[in-house]
């Protein structure tokens, strides 16, 4: 009775050897073998094998699952879509593998969605490497080759081979209980991650966008200025400032402004996230992460700085060098579209489509802005840039081609070139935004630039740059290290002297602010006391 049970229970157990061998094959290279050979990629061979070692007990479990169904086509139809799913998964990994020296995750997810399809196309149009190309024909070679041959001679181990097979399996599994988290690594952990970032992602339909409007109080006897400039920067670490200690000088005009007191650099001020998406959701309504922990209310339902503006008098403009964003994510568009007038220069359909240089912003606004102020209203004027975001060497024209990468020999062999495309992008950002402020620079206008977040430049590993991750807590911290700079121009520092002297003394006395509090230093700066019932002071970076 008792070996009649064991019997059977042992048949359940090396029916993956048996009977699904194709699929539990198919199903560890697709779905699972990105995890080690990243390792691999990265010369970690040890750890490489244990989480060969996870991935085996991971595949082995999901084809002994699956063969429990019983019922035969709905069985196959599992398998198919697993596969197909894994499959697309396994291209994806692989080439951020060899393109990014790491996995495809929430984050690239999240920066195609934050972007638009056509950014994404320009990661890949960045020429697939053949190493890439050749490693997933192969395999796929391979999996069509034992499938073929699958319909002739079944692939299946033998008793004795589906006893060690277990056996292996057996191991797996008494090291995965001795050495509990390795699924952290793994496809389990991955998966985790993407539905947590995703989980905090967040889209109004339009309706949603309409609420009661702000209760704004003054302080009396304030005088507004004429222009507030706001300029949303991007992809900025300020690790990579001149201005803010880097070692290489990329900010030569900035510094020019500065040591003219025209321009105040004010340290240690960190974004609200390290993916723009996220960070525009803050910096550029009255919602802060508090209220994001709390769950009680979303984003969209609090005032925007722009309804703000607006309730103060201020006719607001939105000059945009980032892409209009589909459907999915138009986070930018929603602030964009509340505006008097929006103008996006990154034509859909055009050759130069998102590879369009920041110029064009400064270009382009300079008579708007002169006509803009012969009738001396109040302004609230918005550029979004393309700044630094990657791919870092599309972001700049061939004369800011200043940083080669022998320049960079202290650093690993991998990430000189790209350390030094990233600089000169910066580079070009400093003469950019120094053309942005000289159409200012004769009316009475203050001005703040500040990135939506910072970049990890290898910082938190060898290996990665771009976004900092939002599952890990050291690259998170580089991720949103941002630069903060406000620019005042000699009309308004003679005609508001106090605004002033509140700006030197933060520049000397830095204090932890987040950039989530934008709003409040904007309501500061144009004499507002409350905004719903919310002290402004308090709230604000002059404070
Ligand atoms: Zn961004």
């Amino acid at each position: 009775m008792l070996s009649d049970l064991t019997k059977r229970i042992g048949k359940v157990l090396v029916k993956p050897f048996r009977k699904h061998l194709l699929f539990l094959t198919a199903f560890f290279i697709l779905a699972t073998s990105p995890y080690f050979v990243r390792l691999i990629h990265n010369h970690e061979y040890f750890y490489s094998f244990i989480l060969f070692m996870h991935c085996s007990l991971v595949s082995y479990l999901v084809t002994l699952l699956i063969g429990l169904i019983q019922h035969k086509n709905t069985r196959r139809f599992v398998q198919i879509l697993l596969i197909g799913v894994s499959s697309i998964l396994f291209i994806l990994n692989i080439y951020c593998i060899f393109e990014f020296h790491s996995l495809v995750d929430s984050d690239y997810i999240m920066l195609v969605l934050g972007t638009n399809f056509n950014e994404a196309k320009e990661f890949a149009s960045d020429m697939i490497p053949f190493n890439i190309l050749f490693s997933i024909i192969s395999v796929f070679f391979f999996l069509i080759f034992l499938c073929l041959f699958s319909n002739r001679h079944p692939i299946k181990f033998g008793k004795t081979l589906s006893i060690i097979a277990l056996g292996f399996i057996l191991i797996c599994a008494l090291k995965e209980v001795y050495k509990w988290g390795i699924w952290e690594d793994g496809p389990i952990g991955h998966f985790k991650e993407m539905y947590l970032t995703f989980n905090d992602y967040d889209m109004p339909d339009e309706s949603q966008l309409i609420h009661e409007p702000p209760i704004i109080s003054f302080i009396e006897n304030q005088e507004m200025p004429t222009n507030v400039v706001l300029i949303i920067g991007e992809s900025f670490a300020r690790f990579h400032s001149s201005l803010f200690g880097y070692e290489k000088m990329t900010n030569p005009c900035l510094k020019a402004l500065y040591d003219k007191s025209l321009l105040f650099c004010i340290d240690s001020i960190d974004a609200p996230a390290p993916i723009t998406s996220l960070s525009l959701q803050y910096m550029l309504t009255t919602f802060n992460r508090e209220d994001k922990k709390h769950k009680i209310t979303k984003w969209y339902e609090h005032p925007s700085v722009i309804e703000l503006m607006k309730n103060c008098g201020f006719d607001c403009y939105w000059f945009s060098n980032q892409a209009r964003a589909g459907k999915l994510n138009y986070i930018a568009r929603v602030f964009a579209d509340s505006c008097k007038q929006t103008f996006y220069y990154q034509q859909e359909g055009a050759i130069d489509y998102n590879n369009r240089l920041d110029i064009v912003l400064a270009d382009s606004s300079y008579q708007y802005v002169q006509k803009l102020n012969l009738k001396n209203h109040h302004n609230f004027i918005i550029y979004h840039m393309m700044g630094s975001h990657f791919v870092y060497s599309k972001r700049y024209s061939d004369d800011f081609n200043h940083f080669s990468k022998n320049e960079y020999l202290k650093y690993p062999k991998n990430q000189r070139e790209t350390l030094a495309t990233y600089d000169n992008s910066i580079l070009y950002n400093d003469y950019v935004v120094n053309q942005i402020i000289g159409i200012y620079k004769n009316l009475e206008t203050i001005l703040l630039y500040v990135p939506d977040h910072g970049q990890d430049m290898f910082r938190s590993s060898h290996d990665y740059h771009t976004h900092g991750k939002i599952n890990d807590p050291v690259s998170y911290a580089y991720g949103v290290e941002i630069p903060f700079m406000i620019y005042a121009s000699p009309l308004y520092q003679e005609r508001h002297p106090d605004v002033i002297e509140r700006i030197k003394y933060r520049q000397n006395h830095t204090k932890v602010w987040n950039s989530e509090n934008l709003p409040y230093l904007i309501m500061d700066l144009i004499g507002v006391k409350e905004v719903d019932g919310v002290a402004v002071h308090p709230k604000s970076l002059l404070n």
